[in-house]
């Protein structure tokens, strides 16, 4: 099979705030030094920000440093923070905290209130005035290597193959990019950067990471809430669950809620998407959504282990950042600025590695190694140092969990030592099938089930292309999940994709409903469901 070949100087997978930041920021040192070099952007989603869901309340530390005086050449931001608080929630009731009483990682004035989907937009369109090449409706299907295992480039996924992988009339294969140095920027549990880590076993001595799952939804409601931002905690979760609620008020009476719940509580019966629901039952959410009504919805898993579980963020023809490497404060409930700040780091280190190479090919890992020193450097560096035990306290008992987390909000993480994790799917308690957890009954109005909050989320993928949700051995799903765990993938994910059937009809994969949230390839108590990137389609995030 015959595949064009596009040769670049540097090429980025993902056109999220990392990535975009990156080439921005490469392609002003090379403008500025005269050095000429082609930068490309590869996005999956069919339009830059389809897929981009966050929060989002957004530290604009980076911004300033990136874009000084970006409000003013307008960066879209849906509001300041004017007000904010802690919620703790009873079953009934609520206790809030505010002020001296709400504690630090809550403080959020001075904090911007954004969209990601148009965050992203804007940088693109930043990019492009700096004469990036940004192309969406490209997804990485594997990476390229040399004969001595350095990265080449991105092959991307074939087009107009039908769902037994057979090529359709409109095939064509996809391309082989080849570049002297590939930026992997994809976001949350990158198929490309998952695969590469494990190549490269990137993530020797570190923790291993410790996942979140987000749930998200925006409605509109009657009150104007623009600028509120409440955290909860507590209810519903009963302390062997790591998590909480967000409340942010945007503009145009449009309120963005959302539940995010750590990964390594142990139940395999555990229901992201219901617990969300759940959560809205309360009287404080109830009273806040009464008379609105539900606009959009999402998911994303989110890496929540710090500092410690950095995987090595380089090597021969190769650099990591953003949520693919795990860049992102779980005290603080934030990313975006960690994933701009290690995009316009990493850039630095690019171009000096472009200036000081000898030959072509991919650029040696000795001339990348300048990222982890600059990174070490940085305020990013000093900031996930102070948390950089945070989560995984929680792992050794939530009172733990609190206790230490209180100490070092209150220290400036200066206790000693290093906290060692489990995996995620490492902890599932063998249930047998039994669901320990309550679930709501969705009454259409408030809450809603899954399909439901799908068609909300805007996805959809052309049925007639190959399942993108590898199941690598069927038959464990039958001869010891469903007797160990009682098949969870059921119950994780947030898009009613896995039907189990039992009997002869199995594991049915709904793939179409999937909003690439990534969960099953992290939750997947045996390891064996691979995530990766489809032909087309997925999600449409627009405002989210
Ligand atoms: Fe998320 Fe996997 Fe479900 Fe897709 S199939 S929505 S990635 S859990």
């Amino acid at each position: 099979m015959e595949r064009e070949t596009l040769e670049v100087d540097v090429l980025v997978v993902g056109a999220g705030p990392a990535g975009l930041c990156f080439a921005i920021q490469l392609a002003r040192l090379c403008r500025k030094h005269g050095l000429e070099k082609s930068i490309l952007v590869l996005d999956k989603a069919p339009e830059v920000g389809h897929h981009q869901l966050s929060g989002a309340v957004l530290d604009p530390r980076a911004v300033h440093e990136l874009f000084p005086g970006a409000r003013a050449a307008g960066f879209p931001v849906q509001s300041e923070v004017t007000d904010d608080a802690l919620w703790i929630l009873g079953a009934k009731g609520k206790r809030e905290l505010r002020g001296w009483m709400c504690p630090a990682p809550f403080h959020n004035h001075g904090n911007w209130i954004v969209s990601l989907s148009e965050t992203v937009r804007w940088l693109a369109q930043q990019a492009e005035a700096a004469e990036v090449q940004v192309y969406a409706g490209f997804g990485g299907d594997q990476v390229l290597y040399d004969a001595h295992g350095a990265v080449t480039g991105v092959r991307t996924v074939d087009q107009g193959r039908d769902k037994k992988g057979e090529p359709k009339s409109n095939f064509q294969p996809g391309m082989d990019v080849r570049a002297a140095l590939t930026v992997f920027a994809e976001g949350t549990r990158g198929s490309l950067a998952k695969a590469l880590i494990a190549r490269q076993r990137l993530d020797e001595g570190r923790n291993p990471q410790l996942w979140a799952v987000g749930v998200k939804e925006i409605w509109e409601i009657p009150q104007d809430l623009r600028g509120a931002v409440y955290h909860t905690a507590g209810w519903p979760l009963d302390g062997s669950v790591y998590g909480g609620g967000w409340i942010y008020g945007l503009a145009e009476h449009r309120l963005s809620i959302g539940f995010v719940m750590g990964m390594d509580h142990g139940d395999p019966s555990f229901d992201y998407h219901a617990t969300m629901q759940r959560w809205k039952t309360h009287p404080a959410l109830r009273a806040l959504l009464e008379g609105g009504k539900l606009l959009r919805y999402g998911s994303k898993t989110i890496p929540e282990g710090g500092l410690y579980a950095l995987p090595r963020l380089h090597g021969d023809g190769f650099l990591l950042i953003g949520d693919a490497a795990g860049f992102m404060n779980t005290q603080r409930l934030k990313g975006i600025h960690l994933a701009m700040k290690s995009g316009a780091l990493a850039a630095e280190s690019a171009f000096g590695a472009l200036l000081r190479a000898e030959r072509s090919g991919p650029l040696p890992g000795a001339l990348l190694a300048d990222f982890e020193r600059r990174f070490q450097e940085s305020w990013a560096h000093a900031e996930l140092w102070k948390t950089r035990n945070f989560r995984q306290a929680f792992q050794k008992g939530f009172l733990y969990g609190f206790l230490r987390g209180g100490v070092d909000v209150v220290t400036g993480g200066r206790l000693p030592g290093r906290l060692r994790n489990a995996s995620d799917h490492a902890r599932y308690r063998k249930s047998g099938g039994a669901i320990r957890q309550p679930r709501p009954v969705f009454d259409g109005q408030l809450t809603f089930d899954k399909l439901t909050d799908v068609y909300h989320s805007g996805t959809v993928h052309d049925e007639n292309q190959p399942c993108h949700l590898l199941v690598r051995e069927p038959d464990v799903c039958v001869s010891r999940c469903t007797r160990e765990y009682g098949n969870p993938c059921q119950h994780f994910c947030p898009a009613a994709v896995y039907d189990w059937r039992g009997g002869s009809e199995g594991l049915v994969i709904n793939f179409s409903n999937c909003v690439h949230c990534k969960t099953c390839d992290i939750a997947d108590p045996y390891q064996i469901i691979d995530w990766v990137v489809p032909e087309s389609g997925g999600p449409v995030y627009i405002g989210m």
